[in-house]
């Protein structure tokens, strides 16, 4: 069973709205495996790091503002395929054109208050869990279900 890991942020409107439970639920409920979380302020240059990729689009701005307008939650998930998984489950990147039944979808109304990152590929994957997570905050341990949420 090939397993992987990926990074999520709950952005800080997701917190300022009471959402780290229901959202970090659906997760769990899954059978999606918590490896690490943790609540901060993300600086303007960590920021910058994580979103490097959109330095040159009209919204990165107003995005790196946003961003760190208040705590966040970083957390990392671990599963078979986690990160498309979980992409799959954070929807669109516009809550309006996601799909009913994804976080976007069912939380959020606008692009810009999406609530909720998560890595799109292997290597982004990488890159953002050492931005967020020193290598011993991530958590190995035995999820007990295993054996009930896969073959
Ligand atoms: N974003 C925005 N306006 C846009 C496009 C993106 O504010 O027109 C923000 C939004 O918060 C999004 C983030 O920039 O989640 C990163 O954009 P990306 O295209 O990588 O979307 P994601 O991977 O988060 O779905
Ligand atoms: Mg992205």
């Amino acid at each position: 069973m090939e397993q992987e890991k990926t990074l999520v942020i709950l952005k800080p409107d997701a917190v300022q709205r009471g959402f780290i439970s229901k959202i970090l639920g659906r997760f769990e409920e899954k059978g999606i495996k918590i490896v690490a979380l943790k609540m901060l302020f993300v600086e303007k240059d960590r920021a910058h790091k994580h979103y490097a990729d959109h330095k040159e689009k009209p919204f990165f701005s107003g995005l790196v503002d946003f961003i760190t307008s208040g705590p966040v939650c970083v957390i990392a998930l671990e599963g078979e395929d986690v990160i498309e998984v979980t992409r799959n489950m954070v929807g669109a990147t516009d809550p309006k054109k996601a799909q009913p039944g994804t976080i976007r979808h069912d939380f959020g109304m606008h692009i810009g208050r999406n609530l909720i990152h998560a890595s799109d590929s292997p290597e982004s994957a990488k890159k953002e869990l050492d931005i967020f997570f020193k290598k011993e905050e991530i958590v190995e341990w035995e999820h007990n279900q295993y054996t009930w949420v896969y073959e």
